[in-house]
């Protein structure tokens, strides 16, 4: 039993030792990455279920790191948020896909918005509302065609300032959408006061919508409340043909997922339009 004890803790330690690692030799290379262009911007359709056409495209970071090989937002966010590399990151990504949508829109296409998910640190910045401001301007893209994604945590924290910020936001023509609803210390009484027009149903409600008959009451409230707030509501991660028409069925306004479409490039959003048409 000692010795047992002993192994365990030379293979916890040399794990925490190894995560260390990890974390260091990602920050490092991160900070390559956004000097040397290895960030990329790809493009997940969302479908409005009332027209039946593409509404928007969601951008989502890609990094495909020459040495650690393709790394997961999910890992890698959380540190570009800890370290203040998410101003730098956040700002770009906004300007690559407003120039992207600025772009579709001029060739043809028929308008739609690009939501980009914006964290914290990066909302909290006193010049932030400035910073967009000036990207649309460069960008040469009408306010209307972007929005802005905030989770919760965003939202809450310092709820005055955050309100105060988005009908800023919101004066220029920007939309917003509150992302993985449901997740967080939701209180359903915040949206009332919140000045947004989408909430996005985090895709763990989704998952289990034809199963579990708590999740679709939970879907079925939330879609209800917030109509009835004048908040359109997407559901996300949408992954089969039931999930859809359930959605359908409860008057969901949009969904995302793999079902319609997954995340792609600039170029295969060119190819989804043509493909369905849609000009
Ligand atoms: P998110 O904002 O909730 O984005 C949706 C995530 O769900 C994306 O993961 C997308 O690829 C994935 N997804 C879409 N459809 C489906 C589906 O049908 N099934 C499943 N299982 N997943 C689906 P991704 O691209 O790995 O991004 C993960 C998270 O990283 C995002 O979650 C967001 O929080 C963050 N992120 C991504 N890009 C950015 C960015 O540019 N800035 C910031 N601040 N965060 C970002
Ligand atoms: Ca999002
Ligand atoms: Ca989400
Ligand atoms: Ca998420």
């Amino acid at each position: 039993a000692k010795d047992f004890g002993g192994n365990q803790y030379q293979l916890f330690s040399s794990s925490i030792g190894q995560q260390t690692n990890r974390r260091l030799q990602l920050e490092q290379r991160l900070r390559k990455a956004l000097e040397q262009n290895h960030l990329e911007v790809v493009y997940q359709p969302k479908l409005n279920l009332y027209t039946n056409r593409i509404s928007g495209v969601e951008a989502l970071i890609r990094w495909n790191d020459p040495i650690l090989g393709v790394v997961s937002p999910d890992e890698f966010i959380p540190i570009a948020e800890e370290t203040g590399m998410i101003i730098p990151i956040g700002k770009w990504v906004l300007e690559k896909s407003s120039q992207q949508n600025g772009e579709w829109n001029k060739s043809g296409y028929p308008p739609i918005h690009v939501c980009v998910n914006i964290s914290s640190k990066q909302f909290l910045q006193d010049d932030f509302v400035k910073m967009v401001q000036q990207v649309l301007q460069d960008a040469d893209l009408e306010p209307k065609y972007l929005n802005l994604e905030i989770t919760e945590g965003i939202a809450l924290y310092k709820i005055d300032d955050t309100i105060e910020k988005l009908l800023h936001l919101k004066q220029l023509g920007v939309s917003i959408s509150l992302d993985d609803f449901g997740t967080g210390y939701s209180s359903l009484s915040y949206l009332k006061r919140l000045p947004i027009d989408y909430l996005k149903i985090d895709r763990s409600f989704i998952n289990g919508i034809y199963e579990d008959k708590q999740d679709f009451a939970i879907i079925d409230s939330i879609i209800s409340l917030s109509h009835s707030l004048g908040i359109n509501v997407v559901a996300e991660g949408v992954e089969d043909e039931l999930q859809l028409k359930t959605l359908r069925q409860l008057h969901c306004d949009e969904i995302q997922g793999y079902y319609y479409a997954m995340p792609m490039t600039a170029e295969k959003v060119n190819h989804f339009f043509d493909e369905k048409g849609e000009y």
